[in-house]
């Protein structure tokens, strides 16, 4: 009898466990807006591409949020606190590891952290925002590991020539970065191929690129 009441009671326990999972199943991807990854390596015209993204959205009254990362990197000349990045100290960096505060963190290739901030991006995308993340492949592949619905776009250069002038052009780093970054391109762009989409940002093709963004964005379903 009582053998029979614990296997009752059990039951009830396996039920309500397969309840909650088949719930967070069917919620888990059901969000109003839709989750977009890109990564490409350092100067292929990530934010260029993401600033005309957003003026798009804007001009047709639609809901763009592009996640603002944390970095322990200095801040370029040109960069804004909480535009571009949240600026922090890796002291503050281990803190929010620890506080489970992050969708996914990575060291880049030139030893500088970086990382996802993860609550305001589920509260956006529930709001029915876009969600763009750009992030690096190794970031990529860890959000990939959550099971998490999204689709990914890899933005590539013409060549890694192409990329390096654009590096030297761009005059934001030192040498030594400047040749960690190109060391770091090498492995990214080796990594392409798991991507949903590979976009390349042909010179002078800028608006081209941004188009084929859209269009894959336009495609993806809300639900998959
Ligand atoms: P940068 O220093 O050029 O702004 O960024 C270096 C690399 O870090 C880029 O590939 C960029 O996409 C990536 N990155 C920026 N924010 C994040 C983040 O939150 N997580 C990860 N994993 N990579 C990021």
């Amino acid at each position: 009898m009582i053998i029979l009441k614990i296997l009752i009671v059990s039951k009830n326990i396996v039920n309500i466990t397969m309840f909650f999972s088949f719930y967070s199943i069917i919620t888990i991807g059901d969000f109003m807006g839709k989750l977009i990854i890109i990564s490409g390596p350092s100067g292929v015209g990530k934010g260029t591409i993401i600033n005309k993204l957003k003026k798009i959205y804007q001009d047709n009254n639609k809901n763009l949020y592009v996640s603002v990362s944390y970095t322990t990197r200095e801040k370029r000349k040109n960069e804004r606190e909480g535009i571009d990045y949240y600026f922090i100290s890796l002291e503050e960096f281990v803190k929010k590891i620890n506080e489970n505060g992050l969708l996914e963190y990575n060291q880049y290739g030139t030893g500088k952290y970086y990382g996802t901030p993860k609550d305001k991006i589920f509260d956006y995308l529930d709001n029915g925002y876009d969600v763009i993340l750009e992030i690096d492949v190794n970031g990529f592949i860890k959000v990939r590991e959550q099971g998490i619905d999204f689709t990914s776009i890899f933005i590539a250069p013409p060549s890694i020539n192409d990329l390096e002038e654009r590096l030297r052009t761009r005059n934001t780093e030192t040498e030594e970065v400047i040749n960690k970054r190109l060391l770091e391109a090498r492995r990214e762009l080796a990594s392409m191929n798991l991507y949903d989409n590979i976009i390349y940002n042909e010179n002078d093709r800028i608006d081209d690129t941004v188009d084929s963004v859209l269009k894959v964005i336009n495609e993806k379903k809300y639900v998959k």
